[in-house]
């Protein structure tokens, strides 16, 4: 945490990095929306990362009260940020303080990774939560550690998300992270973090998609990537299936978005994206498996539907 002082210094700090953006076409032939960029506290990082990946728009996932700081940030790149709250849904209060996020702007919850299941009553009080606030709810799905005792992150998801769906229809989920993405390969069974190789069809991740209209999907991070990397035969097809339910976003932290900086501390098993820019790797293989009509809506319409903001 920082004091609102030294936010408002890095704020004055970042200036220069402001430009005219809008809704122009960019590098990546079209604009791009991050959904999945946690805020960092300096602001001049946050536009160093965006201007440098060419990322015209994102969403800061934000956790506690930082409704200031999302305040400043919001003045100083008019337009170019959402934001996300997420509060520890162990705790009783966290029902009241999303809320709160909520009635001050935040478009949705998110992420939600904590050590409880899938199914359990702290998720379902969210699940619930969001529906009642009518914003999106992204969670981190994740059943093998990247290190010893790092523990699981909303468990179960292979076996009860898609009772979670039918239970909560007027919920809209965002799955994201290592259990959504390896389950787009039918053969799964929590052996590795990232499986490479062939994609066996029908994943039980592709068919939710198909589904059930109030689930969509998350491309960022590792995960995300290596799901789109580990078979191009699976891909296209893939991308065309659910262009309506897929939001690129990056979860990176590099510093320049172009991989400077410490990229996947702490996560040996992402190794293959170490020193690399996530975003700009994810928005490559986007562009490289869709035609431009598919690629502008994952990487920019979906996001602004989703989220009910103007392009
Ligand atoms: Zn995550
Ligand atoms: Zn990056």
């Amino acid at each position: 945490m920082f004091t609102r002082r030294e936010f408002i210094g890095t704020v004055a700090a970042a200036v220069p990095a402001l430009r005219l953006h809008g809704s122009q076409a960019n590098e990546w032939g079209s604009p791009v929306f991050d959904l999945h960029h946690h805020m960092r506290q300096a602001a001049a990082a946050n536009l160093a990362h965006l201007d440098g990946a060419g990322i015209t728009k994102a969403n800061l996932l934000t956790r506690g009260p930082v409704q200031e700081q999302v305040k400043a940030l919001g003045a100083l790149a008019p337009g170019r940020f959402t934001w996300f709250s997420t509060s520890d849904i162990t705790k009783p209060e966290a029902e009241a303080q999303l809320t709160q996020a909520v009635k001050d702007g935040a478009q949705g919850f998110g992420e939600l990774k904590f050590h409880v299941a899938a199914d359990g009553p702290e998720l379902r009080r969210m699940y619930a939560l969001a529906a009642d606030l009518k914003v999106p709810i992204l969670v981190h799905f994740q059943e093998v550690d990247h290190f010893d005792g790092e523990g699981t992150w909303s468990t179960g998801y292979a076996k009860v998300f898609e009772s979670i769906l039918k239970a909560y229809p007027k919920t809209t989920f965002i799955g994201h992270a290592d259990a959504f993405w390896a389950n787009v390969s039918a053969d799964y069974h929590n052996e590795a973090a990232y499986p490479s190789g062939p994609i066996a069809r029908g994943g039980i991740t592709d068919k939710l998609l198909g589904d059930y209209p109030n689930l969509f999907g998350d491309c960022s991070a590792n995960s995300g990537n290596n799901a789109l990397s580990r078979d191009p035969s699976f891909t296209p097809d893939f991308l065309k299936r659910h262009q309506n339910k897929l939001l690129m976003g990056s979860d990176c932290s590099c510093t320049d978005g172009h991989g400077a900086g410490v990229s996947q501390q702490g996560n040996p098993a992402a190794a293959r994206l170490a020193g690399k820019c996530v975003a700009r790797e994810t928005l490559t293989v986007l562009k490289k498996s869709a035609p431009p009509e598919i690629f502008g809506k994952i990487v920019w319409d979906n996001a602004h539907k989703l989220l009910r903001i103007p392009q």
